[in-house]
């Protein structure tokens, strides 16, 4: 199988990028192609601006996602952006790697995502209608992949439980996995984090390598994050809400989306 990362860390030397590293060695290992995308040493351009549209008349307003889906449409994406589509494409599954910075991913991440991710490719796919709200959550051009965070946190495992101080981690990470993995189809394997990463010793290092190891073993075996697919029945369309008699109404907010609660 084919397998992308994308790592996302300033330090060639990191802990993010060592466990990425570790990641994609133990993947090749187990036969599988593997292609590591490393934004830094790309000098990934982390902003959305009107170069990303260079057919874009000069007369005309920036409309991001209309000019996104003409360009998509045309071809005439940037080489850079539509290099990453090739590879999105290519993989069968998706790893992004990242240290956890305020509570998300590092910008040049998210511009990443926010550049890659153009309208006709990653949203704005299939008929949308009175009928159906497009091919989206569990849907969509990613569908059949798989994808999975790596994540460092400088904060304590208990600081991300269900009543740490920080939120849960589900929580957190719930925009990103459900709204930037599941939105455009991908299956979204349970995130593997490392906290209190700053602290981190040889010995550490290796006990969290091992259990990253077991984690690319099962990469394409491991049960995905049961999140409710959007046109599975259990919303109302074209309101979006879970429908009380699919739903129990007592379940609200991110742990509703998931069908036996996150
Ligand atoms: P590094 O600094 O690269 O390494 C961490 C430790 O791992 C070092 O001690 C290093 O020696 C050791 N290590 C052991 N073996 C290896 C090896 N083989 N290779 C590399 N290193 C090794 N934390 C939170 O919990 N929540 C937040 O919201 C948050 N926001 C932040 C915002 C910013 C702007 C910054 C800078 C930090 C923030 N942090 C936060 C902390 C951050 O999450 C951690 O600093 C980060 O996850 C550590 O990962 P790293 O890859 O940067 O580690």
């Amino acid at each position: 199988m084919n397998i992308l990362i994308v790592s996302a860390h300033p330090d060639p030397a990191s802990l993010t990028n060592a466990l990425s590293g570790v990641a994609a060695e133990q993947l090749r290992e187990e036969g599988h192609e593997v292609q590591v995308c490393d934004l830094y040493a790309a000098d990934w351009k982390a902003v959305v601006d009107r170069s990303d549209f260079p057919a874009l008349p000069p007369s005309e307003r920036l409309r991001v996602a209309v000019a996104s889906g003409e360009a998509y449409k045309t071809g005439t994406l940037t080489r850079d952006v539509i290099d990453e589509q090739a590879k999105l494409l290519w993989a069968d599954a998706l790893i992004l790697a990242f240290p956890l910075w305020w509570f998300s991913m590092p910008a040049i991440l998210k511009g990443w995502i926010d550049r890659v991710y153009a309208f006709g490719f990653a949203y704005g796919v299939g008929e949308h209608s009175e009928r159906r709200w497009g091919d989206r959550y569990g849907e969509g051009r990613l569908a059949g992949k798989r994808a999975m965070l790596i994540v460092t946190a400088g904060g304590w495992e208990p600081h991300y439980g269900p009543r740490g101080v920080n939120g849960p981690i589900d929580d957190l990470l719930f925009p990103i996995n459900h709204g930037v993995l599941y939105y455009p189809g991908y299956d979204v394997l349970p995130p593997f984090v490392t906290y209190r990463a700053d602290r981190m010793d040889e010995a550490g290092f290796k006990e969290t390598s091992e259990a990253l190891r077991d984690r690319m073993r099962t990469l394409f075996t491991e049960t995905p994050i049961p999140y409710r697919q959007q046109n599975g029945g259990d919303y109302s369309i074209p309101a979006m809400e879970l429908r009380s008699e699919a739903v129990d109404p007592k379940l609200v907010g991110f742990a509703a989306h998931v069908r036996h609660g996150l």
